[in-house]
């Protein structure tokens, strides 16, 4: 159950609403966004939830059998819109995020940038602090890179995407990223999931390759859990038994997740399939399941990317995905409405 307050609610009104709840022997915390104040019941269930009415301040209850109670699709009305640097994702803003999978160079990123201003791409991606399977990989540029990226973005008035992997570089981080991206590897760390909630940027929170949604969708609660209402959902695809590509994008995620929460679904058709071929169909195919976004690899020159070449896309194939999806996502809001 969640019992909504009206918003700012003072501490006494929360004060009173949690002893009305804790007497009868419920357990419930106090979570607190930008625009909403909101007593989550997380244990037992009050006999008659009109009683809680009797307190100040109450604007509305809501009982929900989720286990998971702030994601949920039961309580809030319409799906919800999440706000970063200024662009909006949700039912009815469809949005492209696109660009390296690592950040390689200020030479890589200017024209990545200039690419996605010429197509109205307000969003770029790109990993500092990369998740390798093998230490001897190429894991980044760390916080230089990082530097560079908002250097680059901010001459393009582009807002940045990238991966934090641990709760220690957040901070380091926060001034220069406009979205948080917790890798598919990170998807149950509890610890950095509350600790990116609490930075109060935008999470884009990716599935991890054997999570299930019911799993996935725990864990935005943990980010919600701690104030932040800012987060988008990402389906990157699973691990299946089928080998002939590098995992299994499961479009069935987008509609599913669409009803089970009221946050945006995106989709990331590149790590999604992993092979470059695929993946402009693969992303057409989110769109038209009803994907509110798509997160895309690109490259200037994709054949000598450092990380995730087989799947990053050339700057004319970027384009046709951008022209299509965009038509695609029209038309499924005509089909629709
Ligand atoms: C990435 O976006 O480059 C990445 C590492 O993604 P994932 O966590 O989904 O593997
Ligand atoms: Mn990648």
């Amino acid at each position: 159950m969640i019992v909504q307050l009206h918003h700012p609610a003072s501490s006494e009104v929360i004060g009173e609403a949690t002893r009305f709840l804790e007497a009868l022997k419920l357990k419930c915390r106090t979570v607190c966004t930008a625009d909403s104040t909101l007593l989550v019941v997380h244990s037992g269930q009050l006999q008659d939830p009109r009683s809680i009415r009797q307190c100040p301040g109450v604007r509305d209850v809501h009982h929900i059998s989720d286990e998971f109670k702030l994601v949920s699709s039961q309580w809030k009305q319409g799906r919800s819109t999440v706000t970063a640097r200024g662009v909006d994702f949700g039912p009815n803003h469809f949005q492209f995020m696109m660009g390296p999978c690592s950040v390689e160079g200020e030479e890589q990123l200017e024209a990545v940038a200039k690419f996605l201003k010429s197509h109205d791409v307000a969003l770029m991606r790109g990993g500092v602090f990369k998740p390798r399977s093998s230490p001897y990989s190429f894991r980044g540029m760390g916080l230089d890179g990082l530097k560079l990226f908002r250097e680059v973005a901010d001459r393009h008035d582009l807002g940045i995407v990238t991966e934090v992997m641990e709760v220690a570089q957040i901070d380091a981080m926060a001034k220069n990223v406009d979205v948080f991206q917790i890798g598919a590897r990170n998807m149950q760390n509890f610890n950095l999931l509350e600790a990116v909630g609490k930075s109060g940027l935008p999470v884009l929170l990716k599935r991890s390759m054997s999570g299930t949604l019911e799993e996935f969708l725990h864990c935005a609660e943990y980010v919600y859990n701690v104030g932040n209402d800012k987060i988008m959902l990402c389906e990157r695809g699973i691990r299946t038994f089928e080998g002939a590509y590098r995992n299994t994008f499961d479009v069935n995620a987008i509609s599913y997740l669409q009803s089970r929460s009221h946050l945006p679904v995106i989709a990331d058709p590149s790590h999604g399939v992993g092979l470059r071929r695929h993946v402009v169909d693969v992303g057409l195919a989110a769109v038209a399941a009803g994907a509110d976004g798509l997160l895309v690899e690109i490259h200037p020159q994709p054949d000598t990317a450092v990380s995730d070449r087989n799947q990053t896309l050339y700057f004319d194939q970027a384009a046709r995905l951008i022209e299509g999806g965009r038509q695609f996502h029209a038309l499924r809001q005509a089909m629709i409405h």
